[in-house]
């Protein structure tokens, strides 16, 4: 899987259980984080150089947690506006170059989502679902066109599935713990707080919490028209 998020804490915050339970099953799961997400440090003093060595630490200790094999960064400045169709093409080139069985992303379509870095990530990432296997679709030497079975959205309203995450609580937590760059004390506890409660409302049965996903197949991503 490429879970490509807009900041360091996004796949974490959204879905570390679920990113927890496949890590677990032997799923390889990469972290694809597209700006820099210097606007979201709270430490106005730090410079720039220490404020992405943090979150760079920050993002590697989580990982470590969740069972993340790999991450890549691409550096675009946090909150200042995503070429979308300049990054749908760095998605379709990872796409290629990892062959993911899945993409995770934010869900674009939230309907009260009002982060560009969001809403233009999961159109990028959408859009690159539809294009990484058409052969003439940009040819790079030594990346063979890849087709993922699903693009998995986080971060939506419209869920298709719910993951019971009862057993990886603990470690779900952890990984939280880990971003504390942007997270004052009491911060992260409502953040902990409130991901217990709506977690435990979407629960299935007989589990105690549960993540929502969108999860689609790239022919639903374009037209309406494919079942
Ligand atoms: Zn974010």
């Amino acid at each position: 899987m490429l879970a490509v998020q807009p900041h360091y804490d996004d796949n974490d915050i959204a879905c570390a259980g679920t990113l927890i339970r496949l890590s677990n099953a032997g799923a390889e799961v990469v972290y694809v984080t597209v700006t820099d997400d210097l606007a979201g440090v709270l430490d106005a003093s730090l410079d720039d150089t220490e404020a992405r060595r943090r979150l760079v630490a920050e993002q590697h200790e989580a990982g470590a947690i969740v069972g993340v094999s790999g991450f890549e960064a691409l550096g675009w400045a946090d909150a200042a506006g995503l070429d979308r169709i300049a990054l749908r093409d760095q998605v379709v080139e990872l796409v290629r170059r990892y062959r993911p069985e899945v993409l995770l992303t934010v869900d674009p379509w939230l309907r009260h989502e009002a982060h560009s870095d969001h809403t233009i990530t999961g159109l990028a990432v959408s859009e690159a679902a539809v294009l990484s296997g058409l052969p003439r679709f940009r040819p790079q030497a030594g990346l063979a066109p890849h087709e993922v079975r699903a693009v998995a959205y986080c971060f939506t309203d419209e869920p298709t599935t719910v993951v019971d995450t009862s057993d990886v609580q603990e470690r779900r937590h952890a990984a939280l713990d880990c971003y504390r760059s942007q997270f004052t004390d009491e911060g992260l506890a409502r953040l902990h707080a409130g991901l217990d409660r709506v977690e435990q409302s979407w629960a299935p049965s007989g589990a105690t919490h549960g993540e929502r996903l969108k999860v689609l197949a790239p022919h639903r991503l374009h037209v309406g028209i494919g079942g």
